[in-house]
């Protein structure tokens, strides 16, 4: 990533002529009135989408252009109709990134994408420059918003990803070369698989003699409408596409680090056995009552930082999938400037003007009402139930859960992995193994940190509804209780409740919110460990140089900020797709 703040997005510079908008950099029109008929004409016909998509194969989309996201939500719209059971993966690049208002503003003029606009409405949130991924689970789509400029973006592609179609859209060639350079034709020839096919509303002669030398044969059509005409072509050689056979992996642990990694592979041609060496799932770190979804970033244009955002947005839009519902409250999050570090960081993070992602709260009539100080509140984040989160990632019907699974080590038969547990004998081979036992991962880095944290449960109030972050966290109301967060032992010698430690995290918290009651004699606690790296980064490695073997975990306090993100991406490398992480990030985990 080139050195540019990850929230610090460009919008469109856009003059509206009724509901047509015209960019005011390139001086031209995004579309003309009868856009969906064009975009159906130049795009979906002259590529065959529809035929394809009922081809019983898996198809991905490469769309240079994402503007308002009509081409976006007419192929989605056609996906759907197809009622295909396989998956459209569509990667779209754009510098700029539209407002929900202005999305919605154009799609409210075409109702027959209704749909399709709502679905991409719920997920279109805290976008980001650099890969921002949604999946739409519901309808088989994976989606990558590509937020940056287009020759730096086309690095964040992986040689395994190749492309069936290609969508050329960018604004007129004369006015916008740089969506039409040398390196971007190289790229549409480096990433097409055989029998890839284009099209572009263009019809210049560069675009058509570019084309050729990569070994298309290029047509040109008759244009939509009055226009006279576009191009489109297709690169010789025979669509090659193999069924390929099912994987078989195995993961250690249940915690949120297996459980994401699991459910991500539960997507992909795979069966998935994971073991856990307690009686119930998620016991370790990830079994407290409740965890926060709420983003800890810096100013810096860091990898770490790009990780802890990329992270963050990407859970926050994962989470709210219909099937976590009752696991994940999008209630938002605040933060209380209880210090003057927390103060200047609110004060920088309204200076982003963020509207879609950041208020401050000024008169509120809830329980921040107490508080003095700035109360800066996140909008699209929330908290987790983390074993409901845990036990909902592990529902696929390919995955299977084995208890009571103490796993020891592994050995390598030829291209299989086999699996070695101490109270067990289980005879299975494996095409990929996944250890993520948390705070077990000492055992393959001898270099994590382990800290001991509490967290306590005690009535405080029902009018807490969202969590309030401050140096530490106070949770909304479960089971009766308000969970407390925010203790740190980095010398512990078990996991016994250390009352004093509970106290001094109670009164913290009450000195926070301007409780002037005492410490309650009664409240409950739970003692876990954090692992974490020494430079802070998750790991999320390949261990073995000849077999797919990983490690997953060190998430420190962020557990359910990178499990979604990770799991993405650990899935990605074993199957050999696109990442969610560009490489210049990944290397670091
Ligand atoms: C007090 C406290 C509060 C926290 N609050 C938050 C919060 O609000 N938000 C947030 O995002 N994060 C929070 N965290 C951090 C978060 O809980 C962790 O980062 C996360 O749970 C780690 O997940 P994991 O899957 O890597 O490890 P774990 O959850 O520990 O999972 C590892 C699993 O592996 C199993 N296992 C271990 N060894 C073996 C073996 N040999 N064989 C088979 N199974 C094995 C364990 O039983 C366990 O189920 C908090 C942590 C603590 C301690």
């Amino acid at each position: 990533m080139s050195k540019v703040f990850a929230l610090d997005v460009q919008n469109h510079n856009i003059k509206w002529d009724g509901n047509i908008p015209s960019c005011l950099e390139f001086q031209d029109i995004f579309f003309q009135a009868d856009v969906l008929s064009e975009i159906k004409y130049v795009y979906l016909d002259a590529n065959n989408v529809s035929k394809r998509f009922k081809s019983g194969f898996d198809i991905s989309i490469f769309e240079f252009g994402f503007g308002f996201g009509l081409n976006f939500l007419c192929t989605l719209k056609e996906w759907i109709d197809s009622k295909s059971q396989k998956k459209l993966t569509y990667v779209s690049v754009d510098n700029k990134v539209p407002t929900i208002q202005e999305i919605e503003k154009i799609t409210d003029q075409f109702k027959s994408i209704d749909k399709e606009k709502e679905l991409l409405l719920k997920f279109f949130k805290n976008v980001h420059n650099g890969i921002n991924k949604i999946n739409f689970d519901s309808v088989n789509v994976e989606f990558f918003f590509l937020v940056g400029n287009v020759n730096e973006s086309i690095h964040w592609l992986n040689d395994f990803q190749k492309f069936d179609i290609w969508y050329l859209d960018g604004f007129d060639p004369k006015k916008n070369p740089e969506m039409w350079s040398e390196d971007i034709l190289d790229t549409v020839q480096r990433f097409s698989r055989a029998g890839s096919t284009f099209s572009t509303f263009s019809s210049a002669g560069f675009i058509k003699r570019g084309m050729i030398e990569r070994g298309f044969n290029v047509k040109k059509r008759k244009g939509f409408n009055l226009k006279r005409h576009h191009l489109c072509g297709e690169t010789s050689g025979k669509i090659i596409k193999s069924k390929s056979s099912k994987r078989r992996i195995a993961v250690i642990g249940t915690g949120i680090a297996g459980s994401c990694v699991a459910y991500q592979l539960s997507k992909e041609d795979c069966d998935i056995d994971i073991f856990e060496h307690c009686s119930e799932i998620s016991d370790g770190a990830s079994g407290n009552p409740l965890a926060a979804l709420y983003p800890k970033f810096n100013f810096l244009t860091t990898e770490l930082n790009y990780i802890n955002i990329f992270s963050f947005c990407y859970a926050s839009r994962f989470y709210l999938f219909d099937q976590f519902k009752d696991a994940y409250f999008p209630s938002g999050v605040s933060f209380i400037d209880t210090n003057p570090n927390l103060s200047r960081w609110i004060e920088k993070v309204m200076q982003l003007n963020r509207a879609d992602m950041f208020e401050l709260k000024k008169n509120s009539s809830d329980a921040l009402n107490n508080l003095k100080g700035a109360k800066l509140r996140v909008k699209n984040c929330g908290y987790v139930d983390p074993k409901k989160m845990n036990s909902k990632l592990l529902e696929p019907d390919n995955i299977k859960i084995f208890k009571n699974y103490s796993f020891i080590d592994y050995s390598k038969q030829k291209s299989k992995i086999m699996l070695n547990f101490k109270n067990k004998i289980h005879e299975e081979l494996y095409d990929g193994l996944i250890i993520a036992t948390g705070s077990g991962l000492c055992n393959y880095f001898q270099d994590l940190s382990l800290t001991k944290g509490h967290i306590v449960g005690i009535d405080i109030s029902d009018s807490i509804k969202e969590p309030l972050n401050s140096n530490g966290y106070v949770l909304p109301k479960k089971d009766n209780k308000n969970w407390l967060g925010g203790s740190y032992e980095a010398n512990f010698i078990d996991l016994e409740i250390n009352h004093h430690e509970c106290k001094n995290l109670i009164k913290k918290h009450f000195s926070n919110l301007n409780i002037e009651e005492k410490v309650p004699v009664n409240y409950e606690a739970r003692a876990q460990v954090r692992t974490s790296t020494a430079e802070k980064f998750p790991i999320a490695r390949r261990i073995e140089k000849d077999a797919n073997v990983f490690v997953v975990g060190a998430f420190g306090s962020r557990g359910f900020t990178y499990g979604p993100i990770i799991g993405d991406h650990i899935s990605a490398e074993m199957c050999q797709k696109m990442s969610p992480l560009p490489s210049s990030i990944s290397r670091y985990l």
